[in-house]
């Protein structure tokens, strides 16, 4: 089989992958056309580095040939696809061509698992140790981690990748025992934990050898079992808190050709995927926790209003916030005014008082805030519009569903 045909079968295979999400642009490309270029390069996605920065990353799998047989997986054993397997000079030959010619700053690599998860992550490692020691390269690399592989294979894999994750998977243990037989969540956690220690070992002693700088991140898939937000949202928190994990990833479960009866026929909605996102966010860096923006009783995020609003619109007691006295932490929590604009307001009251134009200057959503804050010149009595019909009116457009999407691909 051709490096090309290859490429394009295990590029493929490796899409549902979202620990290096892509960005969401239309595909476009110029074959038979006028024009030159294409959005959807063969391989090649974009992730985000710890400072923000942009890279392109090829992102393939060694090989889509693979021994388990999870339910949600298009590269599942008995899943019906062409199958391709790369050698490991063929991936570190793919990877340092495209970084020469600056089509890629660096490499996501993952496998299916063939004979055993020791040969496997083998194999990942080779990959990444011929790019690091033979050809010097200096790029990023994202290695999948095989969570049953020895813990001395995944210690070597922190020597030579940037990134190291293992998926989780599924929020639950019964979830992954029913898709994922030859999964155990107990392994998946002892390799994070693995990694953990290997981490931790690292910021203890900084002149201990390289180990995965941008530290681990995981999977979870949303919508291919029965759990729901609250459950998804207690794993995340759990696993941020015990293993220090980076990022947390949701990728909204897409169904496959000829999938089981075990999994749903249908995708879940895009916007429960973005509203996981933006929930995660809060638990990352606004000292939310779990429970304060789901309720006990469990359920879904709200998808009409995002998290913070939702949260603040059932906490109406905290508000109208005075911005000229609140602690900064809560400052963040009013809908409508983000992290950096909570910083430049405690700034600016250091100076002078916070009037409401400044949070027009600051370019903050007068809609969205108005109803939750006190400034020098602005201070409404509590406000006693139900909660109900404020959602409403702040709440996202409806959107037209789109009848004929492979017309807006084309
Ligand atoms: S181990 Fe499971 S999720 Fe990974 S490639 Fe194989 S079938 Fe897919």
């Amino acid at each position: 089989m051709e490096l090309t045909d290859k490429l394009e079968i295990l590029a493929d295979a490796a899409k549902y992958d979202a620990s290096c999400a892509s960005s969401g642009a239309p595909k476009r490309n110029s074959i038979g056309k006028d024009g030159f270029g294409a959005s959807s390069g063969m391989g090649i996605c974009h992730s985000y580095t710890p400072d923000g920065r942009c890279v392109s990353l090829l992102k393939v799998l060694l090989t889509n040939y693979c021994l388990y047989d999870c339910q949600y997986c298009v590269n599942r054993r008995t899943s019906n696809v062409p199958r391709a397997r790369f050698t490991v000079a063929e991936v570190v030959k793919l990877t340092a061509d495209f970084y020469l010619r600056n089509y890629i700053d660096g490499l996501f690599l993952s496998s299916g698992i063939i004979q055993s998860a020791d040969y496997t992550m083998e194999q990942l490692v080779q990959v990444a140790r011929e790019l690091r020691e033979v050809h010097q390269f200096r790029g990023y690399i994202h290695l999948k981690t095989i969570p049953d592989a020895d813990p001395a294979l995944i210690a070597a894999a922190g020597r030579y990748a940037d990134r190291l994750s293992v998926n989780i998977e599924l929020p639950t243990q019964d979830s992954v025992q029913k898709l994922a037989p030859e999964k155990s969540v107990h392994t998946i956690k002892l390799a994070m934990g693995s990694i953990r220690r290997k981490l931790d070992e690292k910021a203890e002693e900084p002149k201990s050898p390289r180990f995965a700088p941008a530290g681990q991140s995981t999977q979870m898939i949303v919508g291919a079992d029965a759990s729901d937000d609250q459950q998804i949202l207690d794993t995340a928190e759990t696993l941020y808190g015990s293993y220090k994990l980076k990022r947390v990833y949701y990728s909204a479960f897409s169904p496959i050709p000829q999938s089981p009866k075990s999994v749903p026929l249908a995708p879940p909605p895009m916007l429960r995927e973005h509203r996981l996102y933006q929930a995660d966010f809060l638990l990352r860096s606004y000292g939310f926790q779990a429970s304060e923006l789901l309720p006990a009783t469990g359920g879904n995020l709200a998808l009409d209003i995002d998290p913070k609003l939702a949260w603040a619109l059932a906490n109406r007691e905290h508000f109208p916030l005075d911005l000229n006295l609140a602690p900064p932490h809560m400052i963040a929590r009013v809908p409508g005014i983000g992290l950096r604009n909570a910083q430049r307001i405690v700034e600016l009251r250091r100076l002078r008082q916070v009037r409401y134009a400044d949070l027009s200057r600051l370019r903050c959503s007068m809609k969205k805030i108005s109803p939750f804050i006190i400034t020098a010149d602005y201070f409404p009595a509590r406000d006693t519009t139900p909660s109900e019909q404020l959602r409403r009116s702040m709440a996202d457009a409806p959107q037209q569903m789109n009848l004929w999407p492979e017309l807006q691909a084309a």
